[in-house]
């Protein structure tokens, strides 16, 4: 069967897996960037010797099953990719907990909430490892015949059994008498794999994001842009083109297809398929139509990031990577209350000059409230809050002598301007029990040759999450993808 001609709009890791994995098959691909790099979220930038991860700092899909080291075997391409263990040490108030990703993690999690809490623990890890087995199996949405056929091939009994969790939230799951340390810490965790909390979040889509320490995180030397950068080469080494500085304003469309994308510079292109890895309210922009209220009403992320570069010595060599910050269990999560701090490894070279380290700082934000400050003119005493309380949650990290040699702040509109993304909206569509699996966005429009990817496509977000769906997009353009590790 001949394969068409694949036009693809963004090149964060959704729209360069779709891309790689096309032209590997030996597809015709264009990818467009608005951005002079590739990476989107997960992206990065250097200033005065420092090398930000931009916005995605933890890396996951490396494991035996894990989804990218099963593209990038595909490819016949290496990285260097190396486990951390713990992944992340979690600081709620009043106590410290080690994510541990081997069996260290069930004394720490006995000291930290008690036995009680065991039979939550034991049930989450089984429901975790069914899904990690039925997702290396790369499920899909039953969109069209050919994705029901797949779906079909995935299913087995102990899926079948998942379907006792359907309409259930993570929080039915918990003990009724659950301690706040434990609601704390599982909601914590929840913010930044699902978006929501517990009583949101979809049972079993939140079991297994409770999971990814021990599915396991690993490091990349020159951060998590790595994944982007190997994707790109993969593209070019097989003859795709990527045009960076390119940014799409139409997709036009006619009886039903897309028949040729409109550019900031004026030009047009005729296309014969169309992938579209941006989020589904830019794809709607793009197609001229309205974003629905529902989409505009549903809470939806955007973030606020810190950069920060510190000098040599600052540090431990051995000190854990990834923290995440709790600071006070009676406010709201988000909004500089709860944080997420990643430091760049000690022997990560291109990551900060003269042996120091570069740190990215994040909280998740409602993207209305610098919409209205910057309305009201008061954008600049926000930033200014902002950094303060982000500062305060590296303090915590790192004691609070230390001091930065930079320090630079990003908000929505940082996203918003280098990624384009609606709103700077991030982090994907929550996974609630609305929106997530079964009722998730599929990779296919009412356009008969266009595709859907990226963190609003099902099944959502981070970089393992966006992958799954390039995939779907990309079988369904009639390629044959057999990956190794599937169990
Ligand atoms: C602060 C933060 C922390 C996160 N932490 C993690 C984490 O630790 N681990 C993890 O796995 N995930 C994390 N995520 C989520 C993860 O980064 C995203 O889900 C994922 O990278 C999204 O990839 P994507 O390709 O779908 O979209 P994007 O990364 O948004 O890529 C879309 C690309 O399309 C381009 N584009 C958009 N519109 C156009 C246009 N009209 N024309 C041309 N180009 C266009 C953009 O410039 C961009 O490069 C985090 C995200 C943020 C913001």
């Amino acid at each position: 069967m001949s394969l068409p001609d694949v036009a693809i709009i963004g090149a964060g890791v959704a729209g360069l897996t779709a891309a790689a994995l096309l032209a590997n098959a030996g597809a015709k691909v264009t990818v467009y960037e608005h951005h002079n790099v590739p990476g989107g979220c997960a992206s990065f930038y250097q200033r005065d010797g420092f090398r930000f991860d931009v916005g995605a700092t933890v890396v996951n899909g490396f494991g035996e099953r894990g989804i990218h080291r099963r593209i990038f075997s595909h490819l016949g391409v290496s990285l260097d990719a190396t486990r951390l263990d713990p992944a992340m040490i979690v600081h709620l108030p009043d106590r410290v907990v080690t994510r541990y990703g081997d069996e260290r993690w069930q004394a720490e999690r006995r000291a930290a909430f008690g036995d009680d809490a065991e039979p939550f623990w034991h049930a989450q890890e089984r429901i975790a490892d069914t899904i990690w087995r039925y997702s290396s199996r790369l499920p899909t949405l039953p969109a069209d015949l050919r994705a029901i056929a797949h779906l079909l091939s995935t299913l087995s009994p102990d899926v079948l059994h998942l379907l006792t969790l359907q309409g259930r939230s993570l929080a039915s799951l918990l003990p009724m008498h659950a301690s706040p340390e434990l609601r704390a810490f599982v909601d914590l965790q929840l913010l930044i794999t699902a978006q929501t909390d517990a009583r949101q979040c979809d049972g079993a889509f939140g079991a297994t994001a409770l999971d990814i320490a021990r599915e396991g995180t690993f490091h990349l030397p020159n951060g998590i842009a790595d994944i982007s950068i190997a994707l790109a080469r993969s593209v070019r080494a097989n003859g795709g083109a990527i045009r960076y500085r390119t940014e799409v304003t139409k997709i036009r469309h006619t009886r039903g297809r897309a028949t040729a994308l409109e550019f900031r510079d004026g030009s047009i292109r005729p296309v014969d398929t169309v992938i579209a890895a941006i989020p589904f309210e830019n794809v709607l922009q793009l197609l001229g139509r309205e974003i629905p209220y529902t989409l505009r009403t549903k809470q939806r992320w955007s973030a606020v990031t810190a950069y920060v570069g510190v000098g040599p010595d600052v540090i431990a060599d051995d000190a854990v990577l990834h923290h995440q910050l709790l600071a006070d269990a009676s406010q709201p999560m988000g909004e500089a209350n709860t944080a997420f701090v990643s430091i760049s490894g000690a022997q990560d070279r291109t990551r900060a000059r003269n042996g120091g380290r570069a740190i990215t700082i994040s909280t998740h934000t409602d993207p209305s409230l610098w919409e209205h400050v910057r309305a009201n003119g008061s954008l600049a005493s926000l930033q200014r809050d902002y950094s303060t309380r982000l500062l305060k949650h590296l303090h915590r990290v790192l004691g609070s002598n230390v001091v930065p040699e930079l320090l630079e702040l990003g908000t929505p509109f940082t996203f918003e301007r280098y990624t384009l993304r609606h709103r700077g909206l991030v982090g994907g569509t929550p996974q609630a029990r609305r929106s997530a699996n079964l009722f998730a966005h599929s990779h296919r429009l009412d356009l008969r040759n266009v595709r859907l990817c990226g963190d609003t496509i099902f099944p959502g977000q981070s970089t393992v999450g966006v992958s799954l769906s390039a995939m779907n997009a990309v079988r369904s353009l009639g390629v044959h993808l057999k990956l190794g590790g599937s169990v």
